[in-house]
């Protein structure tokens, strides 16, 4: 017997459940499916654990440097992973007992706990339900690649969602993948006490960002210890005693790293493999990410593909925002698009950085006259005066428009500060907009009006 719905949902990532609830509160009946842990990544393997995690790390570092700041320490920093796990786990089972409360008491909605599979463009089956709708969402995430590299399969190794479990301290932890992924791991790991060895194929970390930012960056975690090797052309792995051997082939430093674990972060990939999307004939690219158009639909109609799945976004905030794209289009006649989003991010080391908009790389590639800003934050008085003086921030404008075109703001609180770029860029105002602004005293972000004031051409 088939259950018929009005529209079915594949995932309760960060996409799935509002839309249920918009669907829902115009009066539709709607099935949601979920394989595993409700709140999908982020909740349970991604930014929830991570930045809790990251507050602990935080913490002890803080204590380290607590003479600093004239305080007494005690017997110095003692970091207890079982009790950092234990929050851990605490703040992300909070949330994800909140969505599945959510979704299994709301109104119209019916929960299936299972692996979703196509049967046709308008059936889906889980277990041995058969469900059909006339409109289909998927929203069913990624999951960490795991890289074919030699030797992997003597080794053991740790992915985001397995370091979910590590309540010990590794003594040296090895991370292949000097991005974000890496880089939250391997600082908050760092300060918890380990040894900490990043490899990254690349010629420098982050590489989407620019060259200053990328070598501010090394500078940051170098400074704290972590042992970062680049050009890491020919990375391979074997098992030497109790040790993991990295073989590294980098052009400078010993070919060989030894660790007791290994963590793989070198990107992610979507769940599209095993979903039955041929028989739906559902179109995916080379990588496997659902194809879509501007409102997020699929080639066929009825079916829409959200959140990292689609490849049009890899935050939480963008499956989010999918969200409200697809609600807009199909409940608001409102015909909101991706591509009126602007590209928005955060990395979570310490200090972190927040972006907005291009990069200075990517402005130059564009040809357009263009005016750059830059201060380090040695001169940002909050920042000195919290004794967090690492990195910098920077903003580009358009010499002609005079519109923001990006922002990069490396420091103290830059996650935050960002925002005010950002909300002036959505506005499509003139940067002469913040830079007449007054803004509060003491604060990184009463200084973006200065930044502004002293702008040079783009060399
Ligand atoms: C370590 C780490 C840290 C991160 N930190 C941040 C951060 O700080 N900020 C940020 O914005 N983003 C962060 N991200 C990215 C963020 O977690 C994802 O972009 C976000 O979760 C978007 O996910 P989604 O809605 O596409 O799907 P997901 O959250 O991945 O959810 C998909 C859901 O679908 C379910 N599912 C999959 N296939 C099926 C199926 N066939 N049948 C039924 N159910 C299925 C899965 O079990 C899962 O619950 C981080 C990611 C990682 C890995």
């Amino acid at each position: 017997m088939t259950n018929t719905y009005d529209a079915i949902i594949i995932g309760t990532g960060q996409a799935g459940p509002f839309l249920a609830q918009r669907l829902t509160t115009a009066g539709m009946k709607v099935a949601i499916i979920e394989r595993k842990l409700f709140g999908g990544t982020c909740v349970n393997t991604g930014c929830i654990p991570t930045k809790t995690m990251v507050a602990s790390a935080y913490a002890a570092h803080m204590i380290r440097r607590a003479a600093d700041f004239g305080v007494g320490a005690g017997s110095g920093v003692n970091v207890d992973m079982k009790r950092v796990k234990a929050r851990k786990d605490a703040v992300s089972g909070q949330s994800r007992a909140g969505v599945e409360a959510w979704m299994k008491t709301m109104p119209n909605c019916t929960v299936y706990e299972g692996h979703a599979r196509f049967e046709s463009p308008r059936e889906v089956r889980v277990g041995t339900e058969q469900l059909a709708a006339e409109r289909i969402f998927i929203n069913v995430g990624g999951r960490a690649v795991v890289p074919q590299m030699a030797g992997l399969e003597q080794v053991d190794y740790l992915t985001n969602s397995s370091m979910m479990n590590v309540d010990f301290l590794p003594k040296h932890l090895i991370i292949v993948g000097g991005s974000y992924v890496g880089l939250e791991f391997g600082q908050m790991f760092r300060r918890f006490g380990s040894e900490v060895t990043i490899i990254e194929m690349g010629g420098r970390l982050i590489q989407r960002e620019d060259e200053d930012v990328s070598s501010a960056i090394k500078e940051i975690v170098e400074r704290e210890g972590i042992n970062v090797r680049l050009n890491a052309t020919c990375i391979g792995f074997s098992k030497r005693g109790g040790e993991i051997m990295a073989r590294v082939d980098c052009t400078a430093g010993a070919p060989e790293v030894s660790g007791t674990h290994l963590l793989l972060a070198v990107g992610r990939r979507p769940n599209t493999d095993d979903l039955g999307l041929e028989k739906a004939g559902v179109s995916v690219d080379k990588r496997g990410y659902i194809v879509v158009d501007d409102q997020l639909g699929t080639n066929v109609p009825g079916i829409w593909a959200l959140g990292d799945c689609n490849g049009r976004g890899a935050f939480t905030h963008t499956s989010f925002n999918d969200s409200e794209i697809v609600a807009a289009n199909l409940l608001d006649n409102d015909a909101r698009r991706v591509s009126d989003r602007i590209i928005a991010y955060a990395l979570y080391i310490d200090p972190p950085l927040g972006r907005a908009g291009l990069t200075e790389a990517e402005v130059r590639t564009t040809g357009r006259s263009a005016l750059v800003g830059k201060r380090p934050m040695t001169r940002v008085g909050r920042a000195v005066e919290k004794g967090e003086t690492q990195g910098f921030m920077k903003i580009v404008v358009d010499a002609q428009t005079r519109e923001i075109l990006g922002a990069a703001i490396l420091g103290t609180g830059g996650d935050e500060v960002i925002h005010s770029i950002l909300d002036v860029m959505y506005a499509r105002a003139p940067y002469t907009v913040i830079q007449r602004a007054m803004h509060i005293h003491p604060t990184v972000s009463e200084l973006i009006p200065t930044m502004l004031g002293e702008l040079q051409a783009l060399p």
